[in-house]
């Protein structure tokens, strides 16, 4: 199964793929662990990575298709993945559907997780005290005034996608603002469980 995750930031994406990837044993592709990983290299690139993320703006589409696409080429996907946090622009869904087309794969679907951008400051905030609670590090842009770029980048840049998988036909809606579980059972028999 080959799945993309859409969401906006705060939208519970990542709690969501980690269920789905349990479920049907498929890889976790977040493009935004990778990036941090390759920010945390202390290489230049890996600063200027660093820099553009701390500020909430979105990597270059070549830097990031270039990470997924050798990400594609390894081993442990065979029995499919999600993509998570990926494509984020028009150009990245164009660049995707090239790098599926040589693959002779085709997404299965792409799940939006809708949410009400008002109510997610509350849960980056909730977000961010939680990972310090247990003494995890948190996140240098899970704070209100980095979020708010992130949802603006995120209504510019990614919103767009909505149509353009729409158009395409794969495209399942679910509605993020429900309890965890519930949006889990929505995504489950939206995707045919
Ligand atoms: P995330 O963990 O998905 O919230 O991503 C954290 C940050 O990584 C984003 O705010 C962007 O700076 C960067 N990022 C992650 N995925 C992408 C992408 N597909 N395109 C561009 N930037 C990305």
């Amino acid at each position: 199964m080959r799945l993309v995750l859409l969401g906006a930031p705060g939208s519970g994406k990542g709690t969501q793929a980690t269920k789905i990837v349990d479920r049907h044993n498929i890889a976790h592709l977040s493009t935004g662990d990778m990036l941090r990983a390759a920010a945390a290299s202390g290489s230049a690139t890996g600063k200027a990575l660093q820099d553009k993320m701390k500020r909430g703006e979105l990597v270059s589409d070549d830097t990031v298709v270039a990470i997924v696409a050798e990400r594609l080429g390894q081993d442990g996907i065979d029995n499919g993945y999600i993509l998570d946090g990926f494509p984020r622009t028009v150009g990245q869904a164009i660049a995707l559907d090239k790098v599926l087309a040589e693959r002779g794969e085709k997404l299965d679907a792409v799940i939006e997780l809708q949410v009400v951008a008002s109510d997610l400051i509350d849960r980056i905030v909730a977000r961010a005290a939680q990972a310090k609670a247990k003494g995890e590090p948190v996140r240098a842009d899970d704070n209100p005034e980095t979020f708010k770029l992130r949802l603006q980048a995120y209504e510019e840049q990614t919103a767009p996608l909505v149509d353009y998988y729409g158009s395409k036909g794969v495209l399942k809606s679910v509605n993020g603002m429900q309890p965890m579980d519930q949006v889990t059972t929505a995504i489950q028999s939206a995707i045919g469980n």
